[in-house]
């Protein structure tokens, strides 16, 4: 196991377990605070251990690698939430300390467990269930009206793991191999669109909150993110901010968290409910790069370190993200810096060092300015050259 050089000068060792995009992410603010970062990989081209020279191999599963990971730490987070709760036990019994603490990671871990909890918060959630046989699903489905939407309580993400269903026979196959928790029914939401509340909260009790942004979802994933969200009501705006950072409190979450929202049309104000809730540098705030004072990756590091938070506010009136995805048969992206920088300068490209295949995230782009519909076909236009979907 290579272990992390300390810098001089009472520098922390952040540990993140896992070496993804978000680890990776995470590299450029540790340089600039001096603070040395090390990842568990599971392999040396993961996307963190290209520029993470302390990059001991492992998995998150692997109960000794962990610990032996961990012991070299100050500090521990995470750049997914698949670490078991066996593994997490052993960490905290080992006293290491663990951003965020497990007790709060849960409510990212299990969709089930934390639309309980949002419930006895009283925070709105769509109507759900646990379904466990197909006549507790045939019964949900005539209480919240077909389509319903059926989710794996855990390990799901961009969609995987979510599907549509339209009547009790099309979930049979899916929950007769569930595992014994079954599955999380819920009302399919009418919803105007999806919107994410970012925020962090710092052990001590501080926290805060970027502007709310709106993230456009293309087949389960996130496409594009628009911060903040355009024509966003003031005051629903307050009330959902306020709202994620009670949670955020409730939860004594530590780092940052994001609260997906669906908005939904009301009489006077719109209404919404709450999709769910990750705990750790997210999607929905790669714009924070290049379009606020402090980014989320950065805020993550202040905020497990129980430092000062930075200032969340954005740098321009608008930033939009685009999320590249993967052509097909397309590997050559360096071939493409010529003409798109020549074609916009400003530009800024954040690649996550990974082979392409068709459909994964392999980057994103971020352009702010004044005037949004130019924005956003400026970062529709990037990804798409870099998809080879376009070819000028
Ligand atoms: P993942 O964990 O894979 O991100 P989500 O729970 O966010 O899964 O669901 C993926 C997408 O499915 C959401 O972004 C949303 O577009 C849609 N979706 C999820 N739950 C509902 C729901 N109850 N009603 C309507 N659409 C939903």
């Amino acid at each position: 196991m290579s272990i992390p050089q300390r810098a001089p000068g009472g520098f922390p060792v952040v540990g993140i377990i896992g070496g993804g995009q978000l680890a990776r992410m995470c590299a450029p603010p540790a340089v600039g605070l001096g603070i040395q970062l090390s990842v568990l990989a599971e392999g040396h081209d993961d996307p963190a251990a290209l520029v993470v020279p302390s990059a001991p191999l492992g998995t998150h599963d692997d109960l000794d690698a962990v610990r032996a990971f961990a012991a070299q730490c100050d500090v521990v987070t995470f750049d997914h939430e698949h670490v078991p709760a066996t593994v997490l036990a052993a960490l905290l019994a080992d006293g290491i300390p663990l951003h965020p603490h497990p007790e709060a990671l849960r409510y990212a871990q299990d969709k089930l467990a934390m639309r309980r909890r949002l419930d006895a918060l009283g925070i709105p959630c769509p109507l759900w269930a646990q379904i466990t046989s197909p006549a507790e699903l045939a019964a949900f489905g005539e209480r919240a009206g077909w389509p319903i939407v059926l989710k794996a309580p855990r390990g799901g993400y961009d969609g995987k793991g979510v599907r549509l269903v339209r009547t009790p026979e099309e979930a049979l196959d899916w929950l007769a191999t569930a595992g014994p928790d079954g599955l999380l029914a819920e009302a399919h939401v009418d919803h105007r669109r999806e919107l994410a509340v970012l925020l962090a909260r710092s052990p001590s009790g501080q926290a805060a909150a970027w502007p709310v942004v709106e993230t456009v979802q293309e087949q389960g994933i996130c496409t594009e993110v628009i911060a903040p969200a355009p024509d966003l009501d003031p005051h629903f705006a307050a009330l959902i901010t306020h709202d994620a950072l009670r949670i955020a409190g409730e939860l004594q979450v530590t780092g940052v968290m994001a609260v997906e929202v669906f908005e939904i049309e009301g009489h006077h104000q719109p209404t919404y409910v709450v999709n769910e809730l990750a705990m750790r540098p997210h999607n929905s705030g790669h714009w924070t790069i290049d379009g606020a004072i402090t980014s989320q990756f950065e805020q993550h590091l202040r905020a497990i370190l129980d430092l000062p938070l930075g200032d969340p506010r954005p740098r321009a009136s608008w930033t939009v993200m685009g999320n590249v995805l993967g052509g097909d048969g397309y590997d050559e992206l360096y071939s493409t810096y010529r003409h798109l920088f020549a074609r916009d300068p400003g530009l800024k490209m954040h690649l996550y060092g990974k082979r392409v295949r068709p459909g994964r995230k392999i980057g994103h782009v971020n352009v702010c300015g004044d005037d949004l519909p130019d924005l956003r076909e400026r970062a529709r236009h990037a990804c798409d050259y870099l998809a080879g979907i376009v070819t000028s």
